[in-house]
């Protein structure tokens, strides 16, 4: 009798899911890989891409055709470095938690409209938030959470006025800006703090491993935790099977972040050659983000301390590009947009376009970012993405225009994406 039930019920449920399937006639494909363009037609079915062919596709019965009528079709794209809840304004007279999270939708919002499927969230947003989207809750990208960020006391997420108490030397809660970031001292506190992480539903764990810009205390060549205090970090997140990003920018901090464990370098612009070379030999990944540095000088509410150090890190900038190229190390696509200026997002495409070519460029925000979200192991529940294959996630976009030739187009997303789908989903269509 019960058994009888529970085959009813799951009858039920597959007709509750039934499968959504959609042929996309007359594209040129863009895989994420190569650097030319595949005419075709792709059937998605189930949030999988079932089929690729150059030959037309019989559509099975129910699916819905879409004629891409010569359009481009790429991978989502995906941002290895955005703080979600980090855009409430740096002059702002209000922080509390609330406002953060509101302002996070409207972020969300502008990321998945601009053809951004996937982030990788750098620290600050509570895994919560990414539950949300990836329920449904909310309207957003597909995010892989880090968490709160890990800093030392006097690190550079040590985020508080010279008069305020300690958190914890003063009895309180380690963790500061509604939870954004924890503050830890000593190996057993790291490790406490990852493994908290974890358990909330951080892919990867975020750190300052150095001196940063919008810090008031810390100098940037200050070298930030100790080496058994990443050690530890790193091994927790392992017993995880997933990696540590660290923020850094000399080459002394990013040595020692990579002699202990960490695979994922943010920012890095005063890399020099010998340490490029060295982080190429481990296999390290170098996020680095360029439209942010050449606008947070107008931000509203920037100190002098921190335009000084904005001018020693700027001047890296050329180099740590020049680096990555010669020794062709993996940096995908990365932005780190904070207060506000997430409105800048797709001018990063035509920024990186004055040193890579526009097919590399899309490599970057498809592909190569793809490599390295996959560095969060089995904690990655949601499959390959980031090329079109088949057997992969449908994260899809439909461009007008030659963004091969000219980039610039995807500046203008409202105009030129004329389809966004993410996971099999039509998200927007504008055929
Ligand atoms: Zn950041």
């Amino acid at each position: 009798m019960k058994r009888t039930w529970v085959v009813a019920g799951l009858m039920c449920l597959s007709f509750a899911v039934q499968a959504e399937t959609f042929l996309i006639e007359n594209v040129r494909i863009f895989n994420g890989v190569d650097a030319n363009l595949t005419p075709g037609h792709v059937l998605v079915n189930d949030g999988i891409i079932a089929r690729i062919s150059q030959d037309p596709i019989d559509a099975p019965d129910g699916a819905t055709i879409i004629d891409g009528g010569n359009r481009v079709l790429s991978p989502g794209f995906i941002d290895l470095h955005v703080h979600l809840t980090g855009h409430a304004p740096a002059n702002q007279t209000y922080s509390h938690a609330t406002v953060a999270g509101a302002i996070a939708a409207d972020v969300a919002r502008h990321f998945l409209d601009s053809g951004f499927t996937t982030i990788r969230d750098a620290g600050g947003t509570h895994p919560d938030l990414a539950r949300a989207f990836e329920l449904g809750t909310l309207y957003g990208p597909r995010v892989f959470p880090s968490g709160a960020i890990l800093s030392q006391t006097a690190g550079h997420g040590d985020w508080r006025h010279q008069d305020q108490p300690h958190p914890t030397l003063e009895g309180g809660s380690p963790y500061l800006f509604s939870g954004q970031v924890v503050i830890v001292d000593g190996v057993d506190q790291h490790l406490m703090a990852t493994r908290e992480n974890l358990r909330n539903g951080a892919t990867q764990i975020k750190i300052m491993g150095g001196g940063g810009v919008m810090s008031q205390y810390d100098p940037i060549y200050s070298l930030q935790p100790t080496p058994s205090e990443i050690r530890a970090v790193v091994q927790a997140a392992s017993d995880w099977g997933t990696y540590v990003l660290a923020h850094a920018y000399t080459s002394e901090a990013i040595r020692r972040l990579v002699d202990n464990g960490v695979r994922c370098i943010e920012h890095g612009l005063l890399i020099d050659d010998a340490t490029a070379k060295y982080v190429k030999e481990h296999d390290v990944v170098i996020s680095t983000q360029l439209v942010v540095y050449r606008a947070l000088k107008d931000l509203p509410g920037i100190t002098q301390t921190n335009l000084d150090k904005l001018d020693v890190v700027l001047k890296g900038q050329e180099n740590l590009i020049a680096l990555i190229k010669k020794y062709k190390i993996t940096t995908g696509f990365a932005t780190d947009l904070i207060s506000g200026m997430y409105p800048l997002l797709t001018r990063e495409f035509t920024e990186r376009a004055m040193y890579w070519t526009p097919a590399e460029v899309l490599m970057q925000a498809t592909s190569e970012s793809a490599k390295v979200i996959r560095m969060a192991g089995r904690l990655n529940r949601f499959g390959n993405f980031g090329e079109i294959r088949e057997g992969w996630v449908a994260d899809l976009l439909l461009i007008n225009g030659e963004p091969l030739e000219d980039i610039s187009v995807l500046r203008d997303p409202d105009k030129n994406l004329a389809l966004i789908m993410q996971g099999g989903k039509i998200i927007k269509n504008r055929l």
